[in-house]
């Protein structure tokens, strides 16, 4: 299939470079570049955006954010081989693509931010690779300095579709837990749509999905660390009632001094009773 860009098709690209997958970088990579322009549109407009991509791998999503009109694209990459495979989309692209060369959980993003965005708006756009992409998602939403609203203005994610559904799921919804919790206390998260395994190569085992988070600007005040006393006991148990679970933080005094029934369950209460307890703690 001919690139949408003028750059050469992704296949070419790697079979010359000798890039070939590897399953511990947790690399599973998009040749469809239709694909990679769903997943780009999907985080809305990139004009004067800087977007920080993390695992850029080949290239193809990288390709799709700069032919939509990001202003610039900061990359995170830890696999030295794509290097020179992101220096063809640099020179297609002069002064538009910076690759960093290294691990995104040890990078601070914020003060990247601060140093490479000028004060204009940043997003967040990636696939990432699977074994850590819910610790840099927790890392955005629970910044160590507490710093909120954060520096990006969105997340475009892609997920196994279990950890998705965890994502965005609400109260009453069998995938509502601790990170339900976190994320519809600081953001608005929604799924946008999946990607079958045999979008990507090597295919995964599952079925992926992007997701579409942007933060909240006055989220309930809360300690982070309190929210994640309160939601750690109650989903550590989710069968239990909730004087049971959370017997460790309070129990049954500390429901009842919020109103809460201690015969619920964790799964019944919303973002917003989790913030209530947290903050009687
Ligand atoms: N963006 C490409 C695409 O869509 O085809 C590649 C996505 S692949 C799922 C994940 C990428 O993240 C790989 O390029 C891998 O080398 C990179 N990666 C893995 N661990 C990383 C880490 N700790 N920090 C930065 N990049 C990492």
């Amino acid at each position: 299939m001919a690139a949408l860009d003028g750059l050469p098709p992704l296949r070419d690209v790697i079979q010359r470079h000798g890039l070939d997958a590897k399953k511990s970088l947790g690399q599973n990579f998009l040749f469809d570049l239709n694909l990679t322009q769903k997943i780009a549109r999907s985080a809305g407009s990139l004009e004067g955006v800087t977007v920080f991509e993390v695992g850029p791998g080949p290239g193809g999503l990288t390709r799709s954010i700069l032919a939509l009109g990001a202003k610039k694209v900061i990359a995170v990459e830890r696999d030295a081989r794509a290097l020179p495979v992101l220096a063809e989309v640099s020179d297609f692209y002069p002064g538009k693509l910076e690759v960093i060369e290294g691990d995104a959980l040890k990078t601070d993003f914020a003060a990247l931010a601060a140093e490479k965005a000028d004060g204009g708006p940043v997003k967040i756009i990636a696939n990432l690779p699977y074994n850590i992409g819910t610790q840099l998602l927790i890392n955005w939403l629970l910044p160590t300095d507490g710093t909120w609203p954060p520096f990006w203005e969105s997340l475009t994610l892609m997920f196994q579709k279990e950890v998705g559904l965890r994502i965005v799921a609400d109260q009453d919804d069998d995938h509502y837990g601790r990170l339900g919790v976190i994320c519809g206390w600081r953001t608005d998260a929604h799924m946008m749509f999946d990607v079958p395994p045999q979008a990507f190569s090597p295919p995964p085992k599952v079925t992926s999905t992007v997701v579409h988070l942007t933060p909240r600007t006055n989220p309930l005040p809360c300690d982070v660390a309190k929210l994640e006393r309160i939601t750690h006991a109650a989903f550590g148990q989710r069968r239990k009632m909730l004087r049971q679970s959370l017997k460790p933080v309070g129990g049954e005094t500390l429901l009842n001094k919020v109103g809460i029934d201690p015969q619920r369950r964790a799964e019944t209460l919303s973002v917003e009773e989790f913030v209530t307890l947290a903050n009687a703690l």
